[in-house]
């Protein structure tokens, strides 16, 4: 990999401002200076110092955000914040984007990475990595409700949902209103309000909990996102 595209990939500044910071001698690789910003360095076997401080370059990150409502799962907007917009600074030069998406109103597990390769596995429909969803109900969800979400519920626009376990974690009979948990294995837009909807009730709140092998962290609040572990990170691939 080029020197200047790591150092600025690194936080260094733009390509213009790194290529003036290998003028002025500080950059080396392996102890020699560098001369020419198209110098090759592997960020994994050589050693690369600017001034005193040496560089651990990563080529891919992976974060977990508990994603608030009021926020789209995209990268750029006109007319809304991103996710991107909650992260720091230092946190948006490898270009992260959101694996899959939640809807505006939905909260929780929210993965980003810059890594396509891995966003693709998770998000294949062919993959059918299960996806948990912690939803508050408007109505009384049932027995049947279980039994017809097994066998899997027809959409609104007459597909076929693929299917999916559903719990129910609580039912308020004076306020006709229910809590539930529902695993599903696929993506479509707006999946969960919609298989709710076609057992004739209406999703009011919507948290996804987990994807695949990773959970969202309890202890993460609402906006805030942190690194995946190693064994988070291992469990994905
Ligand atoms: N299902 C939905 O309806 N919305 C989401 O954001 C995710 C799954």
């Amino acid at each position: 990999m080029r020197i200047d595209k790591l150092l600025a990939h690194s936080g260094f500044g733009t390509r213009k401002e790194v290529k003036e910071l290998i003028k002025t001698g500080l950059v080396e690789i392996n102890g020699v200076v560098v001369k020419k910003p198209k110098e090759k360095a592997n960020p994994d076997e050589d050693e690369i110092t600017v001034g005193v401080e040496s560089i651990d370059y990563q080529e891919y990150i992976y974060f977990m955000l508990n994603k608030p409502q009021d926020v789209i799962s995209a990268t750029e907007d006109t007319y809304h914040h991103t996710v991107i917009d909650l992260l720091e600074p230092a946190d948006i030069i490898l270009d992260p984007f959101p694996v899959g998406r939640l809807d505006i109103d939905t909260e929780g597990l929210l993965l980003l990475t810059n890594n396509g390769k891995l966003s693709h596995s998770l998000t294949s429909p062919n993959r059918g990595v299960p996806k948990v969803y912690y939803a508050q109900v408007d109505g009384i969800m049932t027995e049947d409700d279980i039994k017809q979400f097994k066998q899997g519920v027809t959409l609104d626009d007459g597909y076929k949902a693929l299917p999916a376990e559903l719990k129910i974690l609580q039912i308020d009979q004076e306020a006709e209103s229910s809590e539930i948990e529902l695993l599903v294995t696929e993506g479509k837009y707006h999946q969960v309000k919609r298989m709710v909807q076609a057992v004739g009730k209406e999703v009011v709140y919507l948290k996804r909990l987990s994807m695949g092998p990773v959970q969202l962290d309890p202890a993460l609040p609402l906006g805030d996102y942190r690194s995946l572990t190693d064994e988070e990170l291992e469990s994905l691939k």
